[in-house]
This record gives structure tokens, C-alpha cells and sequence, in this order.
């Protein structure tokens, strides 16, 4: 991937919703200029949705996420509300598409309800404005288009774009720890777990975020760490280091610089580092038999290799002196009742969006059960969490709770 691809995971995700026969995939395919796989055709069924990551002029980067049509008769039914919620928690704006013929349906109105339950960003799209003998005008809420005659899609299009910008993310991941012409040096170990030629995500996005703020980026692997501070003129600002080589970083690294991990900066952007480090302090609480759930947003371990089935159970076991039950999912796959659970530990999560990671930490505070991720776990386990806060002293109060 290059620099100036945009990941998936950053992207505005659109989900398009909407009954069979009110020409859901119509009104998708004259949006996107594109023929997505048609999902779902048959009644009853409930297929997964359709995602596709597009260059949408005049939007920008997006993924558009073509859910399967509903049934045209009845309510959403258990299982649909279900699917649906799980597409929700990671879409950012939701596209309703209704005939324009028929109006609001109940199916409309309770997809409404769960939109508006998530507080999404919502557009309500008239398709099939040319049958209609007089077209409303159109109001805040809603848009009268025709696919088929492809009437009032530029419109629609403006319309999408305008609430995709609300919800933009605005955070940034490192950018506002520093200031124009300072030093920031990386340490990206290049272990067995590192992908042949390239740099892996999260460092990839922490480099440009540096370069966007005028900043300077030094990267060395922690082995050339000493030598590399010795040779810059000035003293770097931050030091920002891969989780697993965190010890040594620290002890290389003067007290006066300030260090951080490529976890806890992301745990910041994308999730809720707070409630992420409060989750820390149960490591050392586990006894045993408790349930730990070991949960990795993608499947392929390409980053993350025996991390999460070898290691993280091994320095589990031996910082809490007990022998836990270890659970494992990956992907899509999280658990709707972790109740069970008396602690989850999550990977980074440079594969999900942060709608979902924030939906992950939000399953978890609201069952009660304590969520920490990969990096957070491993800078507690080895004494270091408070270093690698110094740069978020808001956060360290928590430690201090
Ligand atoms: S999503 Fe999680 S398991 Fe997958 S590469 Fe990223 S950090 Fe590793």
C-alpha cells in the first residue's frame, strides 16, 4: 500500500439500506457509476452486505456498503434488526432508500428508529420520482431522485458528501503532541513478524501525520536506538516505540525525551484510551479459571502473528500468577455476550474502523467486563505503562485511582 492510499479503515463508510422493491441497488449503482454485486434477491434470506472502498467524486475516499433488501411486507423481524445493528455500528452515514410511490413503510420507520438510536448521520432517498405525478421538494431530511432516469443523482451525491464531512475523522494521531520542526524518532523493530519490504500500517500512518504536522521522522530499530539519538543535533521531542521492544526503548531513551507506543497513540485515535488503561489494573486481578477473551480484528495474523494464541497467554499467566481460561476470536467475529468474561484483551485493531472498536469497548463497559488492547497489556506487564503515558498526563491520573 502507498503513502497516499487511503486505508479502509479511515475511510467514511456509507451503508445503503432500504426495502426489495424500492431499487436499493438502482439508486446504489447510479451513485457509485458502478455495478456492486447485487445482494440478496431472494425473500427471506439475509445475506451479508456488499462493501466496496471507491474514489467517489465529490465525497472523496469512502466504502459503500450495499446491505441486503428487506422484506417488503411486515416488521425487520429479530434476526434482521440483529444483522442490521451490526452493520450500523460500522457505518458513519446511513442512506435509507424508499419507493417513492409507497413512502415510509414500517420497515422504513423502525431502520429510521435504529439510525437514530446511533445518533447517525441519515438521508431518506425517494427513489422513483419519475413516476410521480407532482415530486415533493426536497427538505433536510430527505431527497427525491430518480436511478433509473438517473434524476437528482449529482444532488444526492452533494447531499452524501455534506454529511460524510460531519463525520470525517478529525482526531489526529500524533500531530497535536508536537510542533512544527521538531525531531520524532521511530522504533520499528524488524522482526520474523514484520512484512517483507514494507512498513506496517500504523507506522505508515504515524509517519505522515508527522510530516503533515512539518515535523521531522527518524526511524531506527531498537537495536541502532543509542546510536541514532547520539548522532541528532537536537534531542528529539518524542520517541515512539513498537510495544514488544518497549523495555529496552525506555532504558535507551533519556528521561527527558518523551516515549510512547505505536499502541497507546492508536488506542487514543481510534478507540478510548481511557477506558483501555482502566482495563490494565485487571491483569494483575486474574485468578484462576476466570474467562479471558483474546479477540484480533482481522484473521489473517499477517501483523500480529502467535501474539495473540502464544505470547499474550504466556505473559498473562506469568504476570498474574494464576492460570486463566483463554477464549479466542478474530475478524468480525466479537462476542454480543461477553458477561462470561473477566477480562478482554484486544489487538490494536489496525484493521477496524473506529466505529467498531469504539462499539467493542462499549459491548464491554456496558457488561461490565474490563477491555485493555495488546500494547497497554503489555506496557502494564512490564512496568512501563506509566512512561509511555507521560506524553497524555490526563490519562496517567487514572493509574493513580
Ligand atoms: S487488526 Fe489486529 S490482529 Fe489484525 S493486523 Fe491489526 S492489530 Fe493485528
Amino acid at each position: 500500500m502507498g503513502l497516499n492510499d487511503t486505508v479502509s479503515a479511515e475511510r467514511v463508510h456509507i451503508g445503503f439500506f432500504g426495502k426489495r422493491n424500492a431499487g436499493k441497488s438502482s439508486v446504489v449503482n447510479a451513485v457509485t457509476g458502478q455495478e456492486l454485486a447485487v445482494v440478496s434477491d431472494v425473500k427471506g434470506t439475509t445475506t451479508d452486505p456488499v462493501k466496496k472502498a471507491m474514489e467517489l467524486l465529490p465525497i472523496g475516499p469512502v466504502v459503500i456498503i450495499d446491505t441486503p433488501g428487506i422484506d417488503d411486507e411486515g416488521t425487520l423481524g429479530e434476526l434482521r434488526v440483529k444483522k442490521t445493528k451490526q452493520i450500523l455500528a460500522k457505518t458513519d452515514v446511513a442512506i435509507l432508500v424508499v419507493d417513492g410511490e409507497k413512502g415510509l413503510d414500517k420497515p422504513d420507520k423502525e431502520l429510521i428508529r435504529l439510525f437514530e438510536e446511533r445518533k447517525l448521520p441519515y438521508l431518506i432517498v425517494y427513489n422513483k420520482s419519475d413516476l410521480l405525478k407532482d415530486t415533493p421538494c426536497d427538505d433536510e431530511k430527505s431527497i427525491y431522485v430518480s436511478a433509473i432516469k438517473k434524476s437528482n443523482i449529482e444532488e444526492l451525491k452533494d447531499r452524501i458528501g455534506t454529511l460524510s464531512k460531519t463525520v470525517e475523522n478529525k482526531k489526529q494521531i500524533v500531530a497535536d503532541l508536537i510542533e512544527d520542526g521538531d525531531i520524532v524518532v521511530l522504533v520499528t523493530p524488524i522482526d520474523e513478524s514484520a512484512p517483507k519490504g514494507r512498513l506496517i500500517l500504523p507506522q505508515q500512518q504515524t509517519i505522515r501525520d508527522i510530516l503533515d504536522a512539518n515535523c521531522a521522522v527518524v526511524c531506527c530499530q531498537d537495536t541502532e536506538l543509542v546510536s541514532t539519538l547520539n548522532v541528532l543535533k537536537e534531542k528529539p521531542k518524542l520517541v515512539i516505540t513498537d510495544s514488544q521492544a518497549f523495555g529496552r526503548v525506555s532504558k535507551d531513551t533519556p528521561d527527558d525525551i518523551m516515549l510512547t507506543s505505536f499502541s497507546i497513540l492508536f488506542a487514543r485515535y481510534k478507540g478510548d484510551l481511557a477506558a483501555l488503561i482502566s482495563g490494565a489494573a485487571q491483569l494483575g486481578k486474574l485468578k484462576d479459571g476466570d474467562k479471558v477473551l483474546i479477540s484480533e480484528g482481522c484473521t489473517h495474523h499477517r501483523q500480529c502473528n502467535d501474539i495473540g494464541t502464544v505470547k499474550m497467554p504466556g505473559w498473562i499467566k506469568n504476570y498474574s500468577k494464576s492460570e486463566p481460561e483463554f477464549h479466542f476470536t478474530s475478524g468480525g467475529d466479537f462476542p454480543e455476550d461477553i458477561s462470561e468474561y473477566a477480562l478482554i484483551v484486544h489487538c490494536g485493531a489496525c484493521m477496524l474502523n473506529e466505529k467498531e472498536m469504539q462499539r467493542r469497548i462499549e459491548v464491554a463497559k456496558n457488561a461490565g467486563v474490563p477491555i485493555v488492547n495488546y500494547g497497554i497489556a503489555i506496557a502494564q506487564m512490564h512496568s512501563i505503562l506509566r512512561r509511555s503515558l507521560e506524553p497524555f498526563p490526563e490519562i496517567l491520573k487514572i493509574l493513580d485511582e
